[in-house]
């Protein structure tokens, strides 16, 4: 049984994928479906063991249960990792052993692609099952590329959290955006059409160059951004990049960006509590994504999904303001709210 952080039990199940014949070994973690069919995407990944496996795919599922609660959608959390697939192993037969294993399931888990699988896999895994989204769908409707969606809830965040938090929308202020792929340097170009002076950098040197270039932006070497001067921090690239060292380091007055898992512990919540900045927990903001899946796996319009992403905002100016007011993390605020809907549902279930 998974716990929350007031140590509520929630749903908690583990399903292990080992499929001799096509070499698929993985996990389907549920982590509660009080709020509807747990959703997730598919990460494979190289892990060293199959606890390791499980153990990332527990964090995940609980994080996908939290960030879709507090995006107000109807689906509870859930993931899955696979092993990634080694050379030479056929990747259609992976996808449908995985398919087999979701369609066991009789849709109280839903699957997308996530780090490590593509449209082209959820198109493979929905040949034998239907119980999947991020497929390609017709003009007008939910579904296709995220990342849009993704970047959109980030600016939107990032306009509400910058008019509570530093008192004056991004015009004329600077940001530190760090990593510039598909959400990133969408973001870029949202702050820079909204008058923001860019400050931006990227271990692909090349592509670094690039966004610079088409938005005038100041470019840094990757290992100068925390500490370099600016108004927000934008964390686009990997996770755990607010560290103890890394939080220390900071000038900004509010970090707000779409990687996923950005504190290395929730500790560093706290850190950047007591140093005056302002978190924007990270599953709050990065939420257009998984709205954009949910909407399409609904048969939802592409007008619901900027419905829904419209109210990312409003959403985290409710919790700054509490961190704010309690003077408690942002993140530990928003962990609560989450498990306080889930755990209403679950009681009106009853
Ligand atoms: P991406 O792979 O397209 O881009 C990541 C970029 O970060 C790459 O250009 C990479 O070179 C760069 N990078 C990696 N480490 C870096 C470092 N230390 N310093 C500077 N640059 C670095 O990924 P993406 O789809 O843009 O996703 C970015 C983040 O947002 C990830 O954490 C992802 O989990 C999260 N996220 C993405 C979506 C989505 O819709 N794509 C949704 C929710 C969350």
């Amino acid at each position: 049984m998974v716990k929350t952080p007031d140590g509520s039990p929630l749903i908690g199940q583990l399903h292990i994928i080992d499929d001799r014949e096509s070499g698929t070994k993985g996990v389907i973690a549920i982590h509660s479906t009080a709020l509807g069919p747990a959703a997730g995407g598919c990460r494979t990944w190289d892990y060293a063991s199959p606890e390791a496996m499980a153990t990332d795919a527990i964090r995940l599922a609980r994080g996908m249960s939290y960030k879709n609660a507090l995006a107000g959608l109807p689906f509870g959390g859930g993931k899955a990792v696979l092993q990634r697939p080694a050379a030479g192993i056929d990747r259609k037969a992976v996808m449908r052993a995985f398919a087999a294993a979701v369609e066991q399931l009789h849709g109280s888990y839903v699957t997308a692609e996530d780090v490590g699988t593509t449209v082209a896999d959820m198109e493979l895994v929905a040949r034998h099952t239907r119980y999947v989204a991020g497929l390609d769908r017709p003009a007008g409707m939910a579904g296709g590329d995220p990342s849009p969606w993704t970047a959109l809830g980030v600016f939107l965040s990032m306009q509400a959290a910058s008019r509570l938090v530093l008192g004056s929308d991004v015009r004329g202020l600077t940001v530190l955006v760090q990593g510039l792929g598909n959400v990133g340097s969408r973001l870029c170009d949202l702050l820079h059409n909204a008058g923001a002076r860019l400050v931006v950098t990227d271990l692909d040197a090349e592509r670094a160059r690039g966004v610079a270039c088409r938005y005038g932006a100041t470019l840094l070497p990757a290992d100068e951004i925390l500490a370099a001067d600016g108004d927000i921090f934008a964390p686009c690239a990997l996770g755990a990049v607010l560290t103890p060292q890394g939080v220390g380091t900071l000038k900004v007055g509010l970090v707000c960006g779409g990687a996923n898992n950005q504190l290395l512990g929730d500790e560093d919540g706290l850190a950047l509590l007591e140093r005056g900045i302002a978190y924007c927990p990270d599953y709050v903001v990065n939420a257009g994504g998984i709205i954009n899946v949910a909407c399409e796996y609904l048969g939802e319009s592409v007008g619901s999904v900027q419905r829904r992403i419209d109210l990312i905002g409003e959403r985290l100016v409710g919790i700054l303001s509490k961190s704010r007011q309690e003077q408690r993390p942002s993140n530990l605020v928003a962990d609560e709210m989450a498990a306080a809907l889930i755990r209403s549902s679950q009681r009106a279930a009853a």
